[in-house]
């Protein structure tokens, strides 16, 4: 199955990713994780794409679609991938659809408000991308994470004003990649507010999946 996973930054994929890839047994691509190893690297991709990310603002287009073509041709891909933060814009949506079937296209729906009460506790693990929250997830340990004993960062882009610009883009640029989908018939909703566990069970419910 080749899943799309659409909302807001902070709007919960990352952590539900890791549930539906235990359900459906197929590798999760996130295209802000492998941005962010690109940078770490030090590559020509992170290069390109740094500033991008620390202002809030998407990496252009055709770099995104250039790494996802790439990435959905491999062999881990041959039965399906979750798909969380691509594609963010319609022409995205219209490349991806050039070179991939997709499925579903699951849009996780959070107020704004909460979005950003969200970003302002998150705590990051950048070695094994665990997702954490000060006050409604935290680590068992305070700053290290529960999965891989890494010490937990707070990303640049979660300050504050960041957030802000990323919520403009999301909804100037990556709503209407919701309507896209919607055309197609491919578009599922999921309220993203409440318990962790009780977001999971309404998606798997929606796809289908037992837990
Ligand atoms: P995320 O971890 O999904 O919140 O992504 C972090 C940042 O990476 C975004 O704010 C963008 O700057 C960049 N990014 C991730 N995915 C995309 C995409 N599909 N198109 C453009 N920029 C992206």
């Amino acid at each position: 199955m080749k899943l799309i996973l659409l909302g807001a930054p902070g709007a919960g994929k990352g952590t539900q990713s890791d549930f539906i890839k235990s359900a459906l047994k197929v590798p999760v691509i996130s295209t802000g994780n492998l941005l962010r190893e690109a940078i770490a690297l030090g590559t020509d991709l992170g290069k390109q794409a740094k500033a991008y990310m620390d202002g809030g603002n998407l990496v252009p287009d055709q770099l995104i679609i250039d790494l996802m073509k790439e990435k959905l041709q491999s062999s881990d891909c041959a039965n399906g991938a979750i798909l969380d933060g691509f594609p963010r814009t319609v022409a995205q949506a219209e490349a991806l659809q050039s070179f991939s079937d997709v499925d579903i296209a699951l849009s996780f729906e959070v107020p704004d408000e909460a979005i950003v009460h969200r970003m302002a506790g998150r705590r990051t693990c950048l070695k094994c991308h665990s997702v954490y929250h000060v006050e409604n997830n935290p680590p068992k340990v305070e700053g290290v994470c529960d999965k891989c004993g890494e010490a937990l960062t707070i990303r640049r882009d979660d300050n504050p004003d960041v957030v802000l610009q990323r919520l403009n883009v999301y909804h100037e640029q990556t709503e209407p990649v919701k309507h896209y989908y919607e055309q197609l018939g491919k578009l599922r909703s999921v309220e993203g507010v409440g318990e962790v566990e009780e977001i999971r069970d309404r998606i798997f419910a929606v796809l289908g999946l037992s837990v």
